[in-house]
């Protein structure tokens, strides 16, 4: 472990710096620390921020350091955000981890995590091992030839299908903004500035909907495919798909127009590019597409 600076912040702006790197529950920062993927010179600890639920009937406003656990427990929220907080880790990840460190955690691919492999995402420019190596539940839309990592949460896709807002200390932004594509660039997971903190997730008023998540083994594993699903209107967001949350805007389009649910499903994933060996992710993302919306 290298030596870092370590502060406790009581107010955000106490916290926001420049330079600083935000520690919440530590359940992805501080594993990526030990590897040394992460080499923080100052980690800010902003656990102590007011952590509160606040629902006044529009919707919920849900500060960055409530832990996984508390939001899933209260009564105002949303059930495909509560079905897809609960597919997440295990009961004690999700009583130490944050909102906010939820919606940052990084990438799962073995090559970022192994600072003996070249990755572009830890050290832009030294290639992408996954294009021709182990990459059968890395991405199938969106990749580019730099990065064909997905997005692990599972609380972020019913964000971006429930149309949440992120408030961060100097904005507000839809939570299908904040993630990136891999582009050319990698290596910036979302489009927040240095310093810039999650203060707060606002929730619009949902009812109904749904979180389906396949994984390999029952519990404690990433997604190979999840979906987040509401109707009235459709709102269909895609996971483990994608550098960010796919939120299915043509199937949604389609669906509008009078298109039955498997041509939906067929158009949004005729833009799917699989790899060698991840063909399997687009029959999966079609029948979970299938199944999840003819249930709804
Ligand atoms: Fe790195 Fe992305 Fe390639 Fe994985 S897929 S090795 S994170 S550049």
């Amino acid at each position: 472990m290298r030596p870092f600076a370590y502060a406790r912040a009581a107010t955000v702006e106490e916290a926001v710096s420049e330079d600083a790197v935000y520690l919440g529950g530590g359940t992805n920062l501080v594993d990526l620390m030990r590897l040394g993927v992460e080499r923080p010179e100052r980690l800010v600890d902003v656990t102590r921020l007011p952590a509160r639920i606040d629902d006044d009937g529009a919707g919920l406003r849900i500060g960055g350091a409530v832990r996984n656990s508390d939001l899933a427990a209260h009564p105002g929220v949303p059930a495909v955000l509560r079905e897809a907080i609960l597919a997440g880790a295990s009961g004690q990840v999700r009583n130490m981890a944050t909102v906010a460190g939820n919606l940052l955690q990084r990438t799962r691919c073995p090559y970022f995590q192994d600072v003996t492999k070249a990755c572009n995402k830890r050290s832009p420019g030294s290639g992408c091992p996954a294009v021709e190596g182990e990459h059968h539940n890395h991405a199938i839309l969106g990749h580019s030839p730099h990065c064909v990592a997905t997005h692990p949460s599972d609380m972020a896709v019913a964000l971006v299908a429930l149309d949440a807002i992120v408030e961060t200390d100097r904005r507000a932004l839809s939570v299908r903004e904040l993630h990136r594509l891999p582009g050319d660039d990698p290596s910036r997971d979302t489009v927040l500035e240095p310093g810039e903190l999650i203060t707060a997730v606002v929730v619009p008023p949902a009812t109904g909907g749904r979180y389906v998540k396949v994984r390999e083994r029952a519990s404690f594993s990433f997604a190979l495919v999840s979906i987040a699903a509401l109707a009235d209107p459709w709102r269909i967001a895609l996971g483990g798909v994608a550098h960010k949350p796919w939120r299915c805007t043509v199937a949604e389009q389609a669906l509008r127009g009078g298109a039955s649910i498997e041509e939906a499903a067929d158009a949004e994933l005729l833009v799917a590019e699989p790899l060698r060996d991840n063909a399997f992710k687009v029959k999966l993302a079609r029948n979970l597409l299938i199944r999840t919306l003819g249930e709804l």
